[in-house]
């Protein structure tokens, strides 16, 4: 490999039929520079560093430079948007540059968020504000090192250009990686007008990419909606168990390959309580925390009813084939959340007793309105061998309220019943539960440092501390500090 590798690509996308995509070449922007490149997912994609922080890398991040091998796209989709059916959606704002080869063989899209208007921008601008550039940065990196699927940022750049929102903003270029930017909404698009040859042909190619195994199954459509319901159940479940909420989970922003997409204004939970919302357009709480396993269900739905034709030449089999994918659903969603909950309380699997312990626990939180993720991590240190005494501790900033003291008696006596050494336990307690989250107000204080100041370096900051979450350092107590009444931060914004 040469010192200064540009992105190789290998596109797949632009070989689909027409009515897929448009073609659609970044719009240049006057005076970019650049923020951040991340050097690791760099070489993870066989992208060198040296390249992408070269003038021309600067130039094909910006989207005034098209990279040799780039094919640049906009591409066709639909979607339910607050259970409102749009029957064209597209890439408004975003061009899909290419698909590359990583490293280990997988194929990536590479797509810039903020590129320009597309044909799919309607009255858009086509432009990103610096600050969700900055938020969907964070966050995103954020959950991969929590190990939750996710779409992955490579690189930002400002623009040198203003953005008009309420009021004029610095503008921002994302350049996003996921392994497809495919949406149930792709499928709901040709669905919605009837062109059944192009769901065939875009099922094949998410076979081909994301789901080969179903090629082989006895009804390869079938086995591709389950496992699209297997992976966005699994999904769900992180998201879950992190306290994270997406925000915005209309059907054009969930991906069938089962990442986490569209980082707009979501946020993870601070004190506990299922009814939260964060979304400032989420009026009714459609999608509040408690909401999306649900929605997960009912955007499934309609992949299910999407690929229908697919499924089988009887239609009354065809529906029942897709309506037993969608009950399946909540089996397979619920196993993944109650084995993540009890492996989190250090359990070795789920149960009866263990749903029971984790119920108890979250109403405990919900009426103390205790810290989510804290309150695991320090349950996580008790269960060592030297009893949570040790080292760098979150009993710093932290302690259990005196109402939990009857549940950690009941949940001892079930530890004591687990095969696990106290050390193996402790480990994957530690292992799971994280003592650094993408906090809300850490990512506001970040954009404001950015917007107010054009100061970059709280935004590397709190990346760095958060490439790492899982051990906890107490000179960087303040990221794991919930926010002060007068930090928290009550709606985000997209
Ligand atoms: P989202 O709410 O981010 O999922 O976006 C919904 C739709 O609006 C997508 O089709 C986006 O491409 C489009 N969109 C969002 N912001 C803009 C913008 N500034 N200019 C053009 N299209 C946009
Ligand atoms: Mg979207
Ligand atoms: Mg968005």
């Amino acid at each position: 490999m040469s010192q200064l590798d540009s992105p190789r690509f290998d596109n797949s996308y632009t070989a689909l039929p027409e009515r897929f995509y448009a073609r659609q070449k970044p719009t240049p922007v006057r005076a970019p520079e650049l923020i951040r490149i991340n050097r690791a997912l760099a070489a993870e994609l066989g992208i060198s560093a040296d390249w992408l922080t070269s003038p021309e890398g600067l130039q094909v991040l910006a989207g005034n430079k098209i990279a040799p091998g780039s094919v640049p796209i906009a591409t066709a989709y639909a979607g339910h948007q607050f259970g409102n059916w749009n029957p064209r959606l597209g890439d408004g704002r975003a061009v899909l540059l290419g698909e590359v080869m990583a490293v280990d063989g997988q194929r990536y899209d590479m797509q810039l968020k903020g590129a320009g208007r597309t044909p799919f921008a309607r009255g858009g601008d086509g432009r990103a504000p610096l600050g969700p550039v900055l938020r969907e940065y964070v966050v995103s990196e954020a959950m991969a090192a929590l190990g939750v699927p996710t779409s992955r940022s490579l690189a930002a750049v400002t623009t040198g250009e203003q953005v008009m929102r309420d009021h004029p903003q610095p503008g921002g270029v994302l350049t996003r990686i996921c392994s497809s930017h495919i949406r149930i909404g792709t499928f709901q698009y040709f669905a919605g007008m009837d062109d059944i040859e192009a769901v065939q042909i875009l099922a094949d190619h998410v076979i081909t990419r994301h789901y080969p195994e179903a090629a082989e199954a006895e009804r390869p459509y079938v086995a591709l909606l389950q496992a699209v319901i297997a992976s966005q159940a699994t999904l769900i479940a992180h998201w879950q168990q992190l306290g994270f909420i997406h925000g915005v989970m209309n059907t054009d922003n969930m991906l069938v390959s089962g990442e986490t997409i569209d980082y707009g204004p979501c946020a993870f939970m601070d004190a506990y309580h299922p009814e939260t919302v964060f979304s400032s357009i989420d009026r009714g709480g459609r999608y509040a925390y408690v909401n999306q396993p649900g929605i997960g269900q009912w955007n499934l739905a309609w992949l299910a009813r999407a690929l229908l034709p697919l499924l089988d030449k009887d239609e009354e089999i065809a529906v029942q084939a897709a309506q037993q994918a969608i009950d399946d659903y909540v089996s397979l969603y619920q196993r993944a959340y109650h084995d993540l909950m009890a492996r989190k309380l250090g359990l070795a699997s789920s149960d009866e007793g263990s749903i029971a312990l984790v119920e108890e626990l979250l109403e405990l939180m919900k009426a103390a309105g205790t810290d989510y993720t804290l309150t695991f991590r320090r349950l996580s240190e008790l269960v060592g061998p030297q009893g949570g005494g040790e080292g760098d501790s979150v009993a710093d900033i932290f302690q259990l309220p005196e109402s939990f003291a009857p549940w950690q008696e009941k949940w001892r006596l079930a530890l004591e019943q687990q095969p696990l050494s106290s050390t193996e336990r402790q480990q994957q307690m530690l292992a799971l539960n994280p003592a650094y989250i993408a906090r809300n107000h850490l990512v506001e204080e970040v954009i404001r440092a950015a917007e107010d100041e054009g100061d970059l370096q709280p935004f590397h900051d709190l990346i760095d501390r958060l490439a790492s979450p899982f051990e906890y350092r107490s000179q960087d107590a303040r990221y794991a500090l919930p926010p002060t009444p007068e930090q928290r931060v009550y709606a985000t914004f997209c």
